[in-house]
């Protein structure tokens, strides 16, 4: 087993690090990890890099050329996730890259390919995912957001909740139901949902650590032309499914695991005082050390499978089990090392590193429930993975 980078792919690397360098300000990291930026600053960054990732063909790199991307190959994007993640850069493709438009590639028609595709890779459409609703999110297919056909149209009536960037997207991909007779996984389509649309409202939800990232949306006799459904009526189930495997495979955790890593090793040799009062913390240092190298190389796996061939299922399960589970258990590690400070919150005086591994903590805990929860992972390692009856 070879674990190297070719040559090829280590030159790749350092033109992603090249361009960081010169797009994002100095200490830009650190910064925005202990909260010192503003909401204006980093939507102003988000915007400009993105139109500078999109020059240069980067930001849809692994789509094929004839749709805007660069035909990349899946080590090339995973390093690309890697250092770019290492790096907090905001922006990027978000949703359209990741899901909605290897969704439309599989399954719009060509006329959705133009309309849509060229707005992802420029950067101009932000998408969000509209999914879950307070029914349905585990058990995605109970999922009741009616889409009636009328005419040339669809009338959507319903809401969705935890629409990440919601209140930012200006397109929506929907999953609604299109026969409420059918059994419930044949009874799906999905659409494309401009999110100014009359009727469309976007209501903010903040999460555990005082953060305004995802909404409720909800639909009240919201108008879409029929020619909005993308693939066909009613087998929306199975595309979802499939943008789902797009969803789970990211090296991020483990980049983002890094950077904290070395946060915390930096700290605990400049104060030697935080180790001599915690010894034990020097173990769970160690500990998260190992698991970090087991991460990479879980992660790593899944492009060398996609470059065979094999579209990662339940390994990428194992990724994102293990990498959102890992970000907590650093999270975890830096506040007992951190002592009491590092249990304080942004804003108090008495706070650690400026509170950011507190609320690293806190919101770390929605990666082990977004796009699919440690339990669901479970259960597909389980019966994918280990051939396991069901429970
Ligand atoms: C940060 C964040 C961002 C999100 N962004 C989006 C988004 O942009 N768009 C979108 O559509 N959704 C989004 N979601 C929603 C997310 O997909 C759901 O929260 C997730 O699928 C879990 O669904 P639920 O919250 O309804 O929990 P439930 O499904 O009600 O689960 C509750 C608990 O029961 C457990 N459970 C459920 N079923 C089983 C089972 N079969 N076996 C074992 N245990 C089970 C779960 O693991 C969980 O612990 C986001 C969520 C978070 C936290």
């Amino acid at each position: 087993m070879d674990f190297q980078f070719t040559p090829d792919e280590e030159q790749f690397r350092g033109e992603i690090r090249d361009f960081l360098k010169q797009q994002l300000p100095d200490g830009w990291a650190d910064r925005a990890f202990v909260g010192d930026v503003e909401q204006d600053e980093r939507d102003e960054l988000s915007r400009f890099v993105t139109k500078q990732l999109a020059d240069r063909d980067w930001l849809a790199m692994a789509w094929p050329k004839e749709y805007g991307g660069l035909d990349a190959t899946h080590m090339q994007q995973l390093i690309y996730n890697e250092e770019t993640s290492y790096s907090a850069m905001p922006g990027g493709g978000g949703m359209g890259v990741a899901w909605v438009g290897p969704a439309v590639m599989l399954y719009g028609n060509e006329e959705q390919k133009e309309q849509y595709l060229p707005w992802i890779t420029n950067g101009d459409d932000i998408w969000c995912t509209l999914y879950s609703e307070p029914g349905a999110g585990s058990d995605l297919a109970a999922l009741q957001t009616r889409a009636e056909r009328d005419g040339d149209e669809y009338v959507i009536n319903g809401s969705k909740i935890w629409t990440s960037g919601g209140h930012l997207a200006n397109m929506g991909w929907l999953a609604a139901r299109t026969d409420p007779h059918a059994p419930k996984h044949r009874g799906i389509s999905t659409f494309v949902l401009p999110m100014d649309t009359p009727g469309v409202e976007v209501r903010p939800l903040t999460n555990l650590a005082g953060e305004h990232n995802f909404n409720e949306v909800f639909f009240e006799n919201v108008r879409i032309p029929s020619t909005n459904l993308v693939g066909t009526e009613n087998r929306g189930w199975y595309q979802v499914a499939t943008a789902l495997d797009f969803e789970r495979s990211g090296v991020g955790a483990y980049a983002g695991g890094r950077r904290n890593m070395e946060r915390l090793v930096h700290v605990a040799r400049e104060d030697e005082s935080l180790v001599q009062r915690n010894p034990a913390s020097r173990y769970e240092l160690a500990d998260r050390w190992v698991e970090l190298q087991v991460g990479f190389n879980i992660a790593y796996r899944i492009p060398h499978l996609q470059s065979q061939g094999i579209i990662p299922n339940h390994e990428a399960s194992v990724s994102k089990l293990y990498g959102s589970e890992l970000t907590q258990r650093i999270a975890g590690t830096g506040m007992h090392l951190l002592g009491l400070g590092g249990q304080m919150m942004p804003g108090s005086p008495h706070a650690a590193l400026g509170g950011a591994f507190a609320r690293t903590y806190l919101s770390s805990v929605s990666s082990t429930i977004a796009a699919g929860t440690s339990e669901i992972q479970r259960n597909i390692i389980a019966q994918r993975g280990l051939g396991l009856p069901r429970g």
